[in-house]
């Protein structure tokens, strides 16, 4: 490879999860070394075996709301689990990561003077009353709902960033990152996306919360990557928050009927109860991502299911969709 004279030793947490572990991918191909530090809570090492040969690549396992002393030079911080399901299970462990994982992060990025990337969520607008949503719109949050660990969290997270940018002259970036789906999510996820293409593809029926009137945008991983590398890389007094994700709008009901489209399942739908604080529409305004990044998506929701739906039917072939048969997930 070229040497690249910019090379950083960059840390990525929650590097083994789903946009982990393609950051990891992508860092490593632009010749930075990544240290990825996981405590596999939702993570899996499969998401990174094929990096581990890499010298530059080094997988650690850590709970990031112990303190971290490692020699970096720039960090991401995503390790936080992001599925309601997986959020839910533990949710004082959910408002910990997210806040003393932060104080963690800050803390290490405060000794190195690293410039530190927050993987905060368009979950810090709640359920929106008004739409699309800007970054200036300050939320309808919950703050005693089963969402809360994880919007309260990850609002508080923006605090301590803004609030360390502020009192210590840190470098920090804030990403509020719209739901986002692709190869490598967890088939147990237990987001819509990953459930909907899992339960397709098994002949099981699509489970629609609600009427499935509700809204969500979806953006392709590799778009959101590149979101997120082009704001760590942007100038310093770019701090956020920055909205990423794809203002293409569709119900829950449109997703699941082009989901049995593109597999050619012939699954029924199914309606289940709507989980409680559901957010009733969510698209982002990416005004200030195209004006100061020069970033918009540019994968289509057809095009980037096509790819999704192809690695889940590759690892449902193997022994993973043997595993699922048995359990009888996601029905
Ligand atoms: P994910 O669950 O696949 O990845 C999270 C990773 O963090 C996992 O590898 C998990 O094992 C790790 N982790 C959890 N707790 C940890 C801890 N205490 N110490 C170390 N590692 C820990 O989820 P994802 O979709 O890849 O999300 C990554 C980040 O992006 C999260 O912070 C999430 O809040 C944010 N985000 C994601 C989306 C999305 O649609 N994917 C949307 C908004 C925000
Ligand atoms: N949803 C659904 N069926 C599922 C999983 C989710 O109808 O099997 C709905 C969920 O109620 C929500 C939307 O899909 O309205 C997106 O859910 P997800 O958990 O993916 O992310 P959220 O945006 O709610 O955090």
């Amino acid at each position: 490879m070229v040497p690249v004279y910019s090379a950083r030793r960059i840390l990525v947490t929650g590097g083994a999860g789903f946009l982990g572990s393609h950051l990891c991918e992508r860092l490593l191909a632009a010749g930075h070394e990544v240290l990825c530090v996981d405590n596999f809570y939702t993570g899996r090492r499969a998401n990174v075996a094929h990096l581990l040969d890499d010298p530059r690549f080094e997988l650690m396992r850590h709970d990031i709301t112990f303190p971290l002393y490692v020699e970096v030079d720039q960090i991401y911080n995503l390790a936080c689990p992001a599925s309601p399901v997986h959020y839910q299970f533990d949710p004082v462990q959910t408002t910990k990561v997210s806040v003393h994982g932060a104080i963690n992060m800050l803390g290490l990025a405060k000794r190195r003077k690293a410039r530190i990337l927050q993987a905060s969520t368009s979950e810090v607008y709640g359920d929106p009353e008004v739409h699309p949503q800007s970054e200036d719109y300050r939320g309808n949050v919950n703050p005693i709902g089963p969402r809360a660990c994880y919007d309260e969290g990850k609002r508080c997270a923006e605090t301590l960033f803004f609030d360390y940018h502020r009192q210590h002259g840190l470098e920090i970036k804030v990403a509020r990152i719209f739901n986002t789906y692709g190869p490598r999510m967890h088939p147990n996820d237990g987001r819509v996306v990953s459930n909907f293409v899992v339960q397709a593809l098994l002949g099981r029926p699509l489970t629609v919360y609600g009427d499935g009137s509700q809204t969500r945008s979806f953006c392709y991983v590799d778009d959101l990557i590149e979101g997120l590398v082009r704001l760590m890389e942007s100038p310093s007094d770019i701090t956020g928050p920055i909205n990423l994700g794809n203002p293409q709008e569709f119900t829950i009901l449109e997703l699941a009927e082009l989901v049995r489209e593109l597999t050619g399942s012939r699954s029924e739908i199914v309606f289940r109860p709507l989980p409680q604080d559901d957010p009733v529409r969510r698209c982002p305004d990416i005004t200030r991502a195209r004006t100061l990044l020069g970033w918009e998506p540019r994968t289509p929701l057809r095009e980037g299911l096509e790819r999704t739906i192809a690695w889940f039917d590759r690892l449902l072939a193997g022994r993973e969709g043997e595993r699922l048969a048995k359990e009888g997930m996601a029905s």
